[in-house]
């Protein structure tokens, strides 16, 4: 049973098509994958459709839950909530939010803004994690991402080392903008090791709370 929330096609930086790319995780054995493309706002609609119909027809036909979704990428912090709204309401079914990792940095505020808002899910490769943000993620639900994408990785101690101490709930993504990207359960328990995380919390991590994550995503909207 493996899951990821986090990931790319051709719709921003990535290689795969959605239903490539859906296939591809499907055949390594995954049970869900989001399809979280870079977006801004202007293409937001036409995305958020693309990307929600190659995930349909996956869902019909294949035994993988692909959710459609977008990672907010470079919003001004003020702007995050209104717009991960607007993404829920456009279809998007998960909503992360590209944090303040130390390789592609951006506005400060970014990972405040995404763990004070409710219609933000994941708060993606933080980079670094004050007590405060941690908290308000775990008052909040937005759950907190170890990476295993490189450069972002970098942020993953101190980032597990806050949310621990919060009682933030913590996911593993890929990030996968290619085929190769896509983790296998080696490499997640690897990387969840050099995050300094103890052995007996990669069952949490790699399963329960993705269970809880997709329970969370299902009050809101039918998958
Ligand atoms: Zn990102
Ligand atoms: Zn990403």
């Amino acid at each position: 049973m493996l899951y990821d929330f986090h990931s790319h096609t051709f719709h921003s930086d990535g290689v795969l098509s959605p239903i490539e790319l859906i296939r591809r995780a499907s055949v390594k054995g995954y049970s869900a994958i989001g399809i979280t493309d870079h977006i801004g706002v202007g293409s937001l609609a036409r995305v958020i459709k693309e990307v929600s119909e190659d995930c349909e027809v996956a869902r019909s036909h294949w035994n993988i839950l692909a959710v459609p979704g977008v990672e907010l990428t470079h919003l001004p912090p003020q702007a995050i909530d209104e717009i991960a709204s607007r993404a829920k309401a456009l279809g998007a079914r998960i909503v992360i939010v590209h944090g303040e990792t130390p390789v592609e940095p951006v506005e400060e505020g970014t990972n405040l803004a995404a763990v004070k808002s409710r219609h933000v899910d994941i708060l993606a490769h933080p980079g670094h994690l004050t007590a405060k943000e941690a908290e308000l993620a775990a008052k909040n639900g937005v759950f907190i991402e170890i990476t295993s994408r490189r450069g972002h990785c970098a942020g993953n101690i101190e980032v597990a080392k806050a949310a621990t101490k919060a009682g933030a709930l913590m996911l593993l993504d890929s990030d996968a903008h290619d085929e190769d990207d896509i983790l296998t359960e080696k490499k997640a328990r690897e990387v969840l090791g050099q995050a300094g995380i103890s052995s007996r919390k990669f069952k949490q991590i790699l399963k329960d709370n993705p269970l809880k994550l997709l329970q969370k995503l299902r009050r809101y909207a039918q998958l």
